[in-house]
């Protein structure tokens, strides 16, 4: 498996200890959900598990079996609670350099809103 190092001074790390506010969209007792602060659509909503997983398949391969339903349960309850599950939504993860990941604390972006368009631009 890959090498994970955790960098504990992320901003998404700063959140869930409390050093910078977020706007709180859900909490569970693994998971944080907030408002992206420079959001792409109506709905923009961030989730995270409050573990020090870095990318999806960090998360995805080495969390608990509790932190991976608590998080799956959530973004099902935010879908809903947040208007999309109807009209529909897309749910983004990025990873590392070629999935330009900005922030190195695992996170699923959801979506919604308004037509998203096509999944991704054109290839360059
Ligand atoms: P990415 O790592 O590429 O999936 O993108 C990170 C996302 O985090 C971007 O959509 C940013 O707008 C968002 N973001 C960065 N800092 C904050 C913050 N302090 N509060 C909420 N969202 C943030």
């Amino acid at each position: 498996m890959a090498h994970h190092a955790y960098d504990d001074g992320n901003v998404f790390a700063r959140i869930l200890r409390g050093e910078i506010p977020c706007e709180k969209a859900g909490e569970t007792e693994h998971s944080l959900a907030f408002h992206d602060i420079r959001p792409q659509a109506p709905v923009h909503v961030l989730v995270i598990p409050k573990g020090p997983y870095v990318t999806a398949e960090h998360f995805y391969g080495t969390a608990t079996d509790a932190e991976i339903v608590d998080f799956s349960r959530l973004v099902a309850r935010l879908c809903v609670e947040f208007g999309v599950a109807g009209q529909g939504y897309r749910l983004i993860t990025n990873a590392g350099h070629d999935g330009v990941q900005e922030v190195p604390h695992y996170h699923l972006h959801i979506l919604g809103g308004r037509v998203l368009g096509r999944m991704l631009p054109a290839a360059e």
